[in-house]
């Protein structure tokens, strides 16, 4: 085995992946990337796999994310699993057995859905994280007369069946243990105005409710919830939350317990040569209070790639920089039936000091969040006036000094 110490190896082929690869070339690395996905495809863009293309409005093709020229010679290993690293000899192993000596090693395998371990048949039980997922339920909802039960109702399942409602599906119900959706990171007054903008769109909620099983022999046909009542379904969505691809990481005496632990400049295990991108990277944020956290939001990858690829080629063109601790402004959308919600900032860090901003909740609406009487977030609910008005907030958020300061 050769050893090619000038490589850098980026272990996952999506938006973090991408990302790395180019930032990697804008931060001066000019020495060979690699970068290995277990997907057969090039990287291509999430969001509208639950939206856009299962509606039938955006075709597969205008997904795909296009590398930038500066990141042209970028090595393309894909529909290639990663299946082990060893950090201490600087190597991971493919599953088709070949041995990749690195340099640098970014980690950026992201998340995939978790599932119901429930008993129940699977057919006719879907996810929505992939381009094979999207496919297979935009063929299953045109079945005519389907009834859709949507596990889960988080920013996913919510999506799913705002989409199947505009398909004209049947009936739609999402079932969710909490009492509103998307209660966790919107607090109870938004959770309650999405909630009845839904409603009055034709979804069904089973709130407070859970799942305790699937009905049918060869495939799904109803969903039995705890009380014993049991939902009609010809089609079951679960959006139950995601686990993190780190599972080629064990081994290593790294924290893995809810994707990969990093320091303030996304380093892996102390590793000056091994650093975290995107949904897995579970990091400290200085903006807010220090505490580790992943975040599934689109804005990350980008985000996070940047100041990685930095730290990264830093070290490995000898320079060390020392870099300000990494401290985005964490934004997410997500477009339901024929309204956005947008937000900016951490608004989980202030659900319990959420106050109407403009508008009013029963309308288009923008509310702030609050922890210690600061703002810390903003999140917009309605047409293109609310969103704008989110987006006025960006720079106040950005101005606020560190939240732990
Ligand atoms: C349906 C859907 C809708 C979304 N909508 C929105 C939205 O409206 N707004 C928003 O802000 N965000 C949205 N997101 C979130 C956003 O798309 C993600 O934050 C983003 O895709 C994360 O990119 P990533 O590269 O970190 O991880 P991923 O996209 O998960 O990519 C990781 C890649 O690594 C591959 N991989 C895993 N393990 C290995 C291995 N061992 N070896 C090699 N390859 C491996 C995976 O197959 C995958 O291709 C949405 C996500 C989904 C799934």
């Amino acid at each position: 085995m050769t050893e090619l110490p000038g490589r850098i190896v980026v272990a996952g082929a999506s938006l973090g992946g991408l990302r790395a690869a180019e930032q990697l070339r804008a931060a001066g690395w000019t020495g060979a990337v690699t970068v290995v996905g277990d997907e057969p495809h090039m990287p291509y863009n999430r969001p509208p796999l639950s939206k856009e293309v299962l509606a039938g409005k955006a075709p597969f093709e205008s997904l795909a994310l296009t590398p930038k020229p500066a990141a042209a010679d970028v090595e393309w290993r894909l529909g290639t699993k990663v299946v082990e690293a060893r950090l201490a000899e600087r190597t991971v192993e493919l599953d088709d057995g070949s041995v990749l000596p690195y340099g640098g090693l970014v980690v950026a395998t992201g998340m995939r859905p978790r599932r119901l371990s429930c008993p129940g048949p699977l057919v006719g039980r879907h996810t929505v994280r992939t381009l094979a997922d999207a496919r297979a339920l935009r063929d299953e909802l045109a079945r005519p007369g389907a009834r859709v039960v949507v596990i889960g109702a988080g920013f996913i399942g919510c999506e799913v069946a705002a989409t199947a409602v505009g398909l004209g599906v049947r009936e739609v119900t999402v079932v969710d243990p909490l009492p509103l959706p998307m209660v966790g990171p919107l607090g109870e007054l938004l959770a309650r105005a999405l909630r009845t903008r839904h409603e009055q769109r034709g979804v069904r909620f089973a709130l407070g409710a859970t799942v305790a099983g699937f009905e049918g022999d060869d495939r799904v046909t109803g969903v039995v919830l705890g009380d014993g009542s049991v939902l009609a379904a010809d089609v079951v969505v679960e959006s139950v939350g995601s686990v993190a691809n780190v599972e080629w990481l064990r081994g290593n005496g790294l924290d893995l317990a809810d994707g990969v632990l990093t320091d303030e400049q996304l380093r892996v295990g102390g590793r000056p040569e091994v650093v975290a991108v995107g949904d897995v990277a579970r990091f400290p944020n200085a903006r807010y209070d220090g505490v580790a956290r992943r975040v599934e939001h689109w804005s990350v990858p980008s985000d996070t790639a940047r100041h990685a690829a930095r730290v990264l080629a830093s070290h490995l063109n000898g320079a060390d920089a020392e870099l300000p601790p990494f401290a985005p402004l964490p934004t997410f959308w997500s477009d339901q039936h024929d309204f956005r919600l947008q937000s900016f900032g951490a608004p989980a860090l202030g659900r319990d000091d959420v106050r109407v901003l403009d508008g009013d909740p029963a309308d288009d609406v923008l509310a702030g969040y609050h922890a210690d009487g600061r703002l810390v977030g903003v999140v917009a609910l309605g047409g293109q006036a609310a969103t704008r008005g989110a987006a006025r907030y960006r720079a106040q958020l950005l101005r606020q000094p560190a939240l732990t300061a």
